[in-house]
Order: C-alpha cells, then sequence, then structure tokens
C-alpha cells in the first residue's frame, strides 16, 4: 500500500490502469443479442450489397442508348416489384415498369423516375435524354461478398447491427462481456424505502455504479452493502474477490478510521497499483488487481463516484471489451460564467450544456460538493477544470465529458 504522498495526475492513473488491462476471451454472438458489444473479429459479409443491380426509384427501367432520339415512347413490357424479378431480359425499345429495390432486368442500365415521364395505357413518353446508370444501385455497391463489414474492436450500436444484419451476418465474434461485482462499504446505509434511523442515510452508489456499468456495456452484479465492522468487511470482499471480472467497491478508501477497504483487500492478496489521484472530487480513489482482475476502490461520496467511473472505470470495462481507444473522449464547450480553478487538483464540475452558436455553451451548476448527488442529477457533462492558479472566464472554450 502506498503511503499518502504526491498525488498522482489522472492521465498517470489511466495509464496505469489500463497497461494492466487486456481484453476478455471471445464467444459467439447471435446479432439478435449484439447491440452493446464489441467486435472480437473481423465481420465478414456473406453477400454482395446490394446483392443485384437495384432501382433506386419508383420508375422505368431501359437502356439510356434509346433515350438519345428523346423525346420518345416505349412500351411497358413488364411490371418488376420487389423480391419479383421480370422474367425476361429488357430488349431495346422496351421500358419495364419498377418499383424501389426492384431487380434492374438483363438488358437495362437506368431507370428514369416516373415523376419524369407522361404515362399512358402502356406506354411511357420520355422527354429528356438521361444517362446510363441513372438511379441503378450496382451489385456489391455497398460491400462485396467476402470483404470485412466492421473490424474488430467496434461498438455494435444501431447502425452496425444494421450493417451486420444487411449483409447476412447471423452470428458475430465479441469479447465477453465483463462480470462486474459492486460492493457498497458503510454502516450507515440504507435501503431506498426503509425507515432511517439516527445518522443513518440511503444508500445510492450502487444503483449508481450498477447503472453506470451497464451503459458501459459490464453485467454489474449487486453484492450488498458491507458494515465497517472489519470482519463483516473481509467476509464480504473475500466473496467479492471470487467470481468476477472485475469489482467496484464504494466507501471506506479514504483516511478515517472506519476506511478498512484498502488494508483488508491487501490481506487478501490485492495489489495496490495506486492510491489518491490529483482530482476534485475523487481524491482518495485506488486501483488494485488480484490476478487479471482489476478493483477499483471508489470514495463514499456519490459523486465522486460518479466522476472517478467516467475517469478510471468506464475506461477499464472498454479496455476489457477490447475497445481500441478506451479514454473519455472529451468535447469543446463555452463556459456560461466563470470557474476559478483549484490549484492541486483538477475539477470535474457538474453542468448542464445548452445549444451555443459554435461550441455548445456550458453552464456550471449550483451545489458542487461531492456528496450533492441532487444537484448532479440535473447535470448531462462534466466540465474539466485543469489544476493551477486563477480563474477561466466566461465565454472561454473548455473540455468536458457528455454524461450517458
Ligand atoms: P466514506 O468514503 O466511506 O468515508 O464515505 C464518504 C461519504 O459518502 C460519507 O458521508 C458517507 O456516508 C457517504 N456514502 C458512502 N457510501 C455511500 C453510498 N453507498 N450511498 C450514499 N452515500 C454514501
Ligand atoms: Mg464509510
Amino acid at each position: 500500500m502506498n503511503a499518502m504522498g504526491a498525488l498522482l495526475s489522472v492521465e498517470d492513473a489511466q495509464r496505469k490502469i489500463l497497461e494492466r488491462l487486456e481484453p476478455l476471451d471471445a464467444e459467439r454472438v447471435p446479432i439478435e443479442r449484439a447491440a452493446g458489444r464489441v467486435l472480437a473479429a473481423e465481420a465478414v459479409s456473406s453477400v454482395d450489397l446490394p446483392p443485384f443491380p437495384s432501382s433506386a426509384m419508383d420508375g422505368f427501367a431501359l437502356r439510356a442508348a434509346d433515350t438519345d432520339a428523346a423525346p420518345l415512347d416505349l412500351p411497358v413490357v413488364a411490371r418488376i416489384a420487389a423480391g419479383s424479378p421480370a422474367t425476361r431480359p429488357l430488349s431495346a425499345g422496351e421500358a419495364m415498369a419498377i418499383s424501389t429495390g426492384g431487380v434492374v432486368p438483363d438488358g437495362a442500365d437506368s431507370v428514369v423516375p416516373i415523376e419524369h415521364v407522361e404515362v399512358a395505357d402502356s406506354r411511357i413518353t420520355v422527354r429528356e435524354a438521361i444517362s446510363a446508370g441513372l438511379n441503378v444501385r450496382p451489385r456489391g455497391g455497398d460491400v462485396h461478398a467476402g470483404t470485412v463489414v466492421l473490424d474488430p474492436g467496434t461498438r455494435l450500436g444501431a447502425a452496425q447491427v444494421g450493417a451486420l444484419a444487411a449483409a447476412g451476418i447471423a452470428e458475430v465474434r465479441c469479447t465477453k462481456r465483463p462480470r462486474a461485482g459492486i460492493l457498497v462499504t458503510g454502516s450507515e446505509l440504507r435501503r431506498p424505502g426503509d425507515e432511517l434511523g439516527p445518522g443513518q442515510i440511503y444508500e445510492s452508489n450502487g444503483l449508481l455504479l450498477a447503472a453506470a456499468l451497464h451503459s458501459a456495456g459490464a453485467v454489474p452484479a449487486q453484492l450488498g452493502v458491507a458494515s465497517d465492522d472489519p470482519e463483516e468487511l473481509e467476509r464480504a470482499l473475500e466473496r467479492a474477490l471470487l467470481g468476477f471480472d472485475m469489482l467496484v467497491t464504494s466507501g471506506g478508501a479514504s483516511v478515517g478510521p472506519h476506511d478498512l477497504v484498502r488494508a483488508t483487500q491487501e490481506r487478501l492478496r490485492a495489489e495496490e497499483v495506486f492510491w489518491r489521484v490529483a482530482i476534485k472530487p475523487g481524491k482518495p480513489v485506488a486501483f488494485s488487481m488480484r490476478r487479471k482482475h482489476p478493483i477499483f476502490n471508489l470514495p463514499g461520496n456519490p459523486v465522486s463516484v460518479l466522476v472517478t467511473f467516467e475517469l478510471f472505470v468506464r475506461p477499464a470495462v472498454e479496455a476489457l471489451l477490447g475497445v481500441p481507444d478506451p479514454l473519455p473522449r472529451f468535447l469543446r464547450g463555452r463556459l456560461a460564467r466563470s470557474l476559478r480553478r483549484n490549484r492541486e487538483r483538477d475539477e470535474f464540475v457538474r453542468a448542464r450544456t445548452r445549444h451555443g452558436d459554435e461550441e455548445p455553451e456550458l453552464e456550471p451548476l449550483d451545489g458542487q460538493e461531492s456528496h450533492m448527488i441532487a444537484a448532479a442529477g440535473r447535470a448531462d457533462a462534466l466540465i474539466a477544470i485543469g489544476a493551477g492558479d486563477g480563474e477561466i472566464a466566461a465565454g472561454e472554450s473548455v473540455h468536458y465529458l457528455r454524461l450517458a
């Protein structure tokens, strides 16, 4: 256990976490259940997409060369619907009615939209010459059979699962979702809905962490609330260190006489990698490894949990999932009012975003203390204010993280 001393920077702490983690094993996942997962191997198309030359419009398939003589009349010799191709090729001097998504017949090379022709009985009048290829989606124009649709490390969102389905891929190889144990500590904590006794408060970190872990792609498991009694804490930690890919604790990681989590873990042969980072809130955060499993000891204050989760735990989940660049993605916005810097620590200020002229405008919320989770509940952004002297003026551009 490292002694008190210089605080680690956020970047050094993140590096120390990421250099210890590698992606979990892969498993086969049916695409119906693949949303939110991360690909462990290339996904290869089983078809040309589109699988045939396909009409981009409702209109008439014909030969562009025929329209060089426009205006001209052409007989409509067949009707092609999506899923019902023509039974014969198109000959020179003919047109075939075709719907969007219909197979452009052999012999045709373009589709004139229905709005651009006059239709009478079984003939059309084409007023202007059209160019070859007009409104025809070529076979394989999106992707070719046997080529890569999505690369390993891709997180599967809406566009990605759509792409896999369109390419005829029924199953993909994804990294396993990390099973994340959540152990909350503190003798003062009660479940929401129970009666509060003297000195007690409602437990909020367990649910906060479960929601955050789920959104990051992990499978959270609530391991209950351990009191600050040393033996109970040791039993709870011992259980928590078994059977999970990662463990997140809250509370009891600071310097008080009841902050026993780190010492207990060390007895249970966890190797502490760091303790205390130069951030506000969240300074007493600790990170340990037990075999291949990361352990995060987050502070007890709920806003500290929120901030340290985004800076350290979410990147760790993404590293276990095999996301290639798991560090938080900071965006740029403008401060709606001035903020004073903290001399020693980077500060993460809860804020609301509003549309701005070029960049979003960031309104720091009232109630910035680390216990004020109700105030933080109105935030959708964390502004990063680097340590230093003086203040950042209203209107200046700053980095921020979006809260999910
Ligand atoms: P600790 O880090 O254990 O010293 O806790 C710091 C502060 O956070 C104390 O005021 C605790 O009561 C509070 N706290 C700890 N755990 C939780 C929790 N799970 N939910 C809400 N507040 C908590
Ligand atoms: Mg405590």
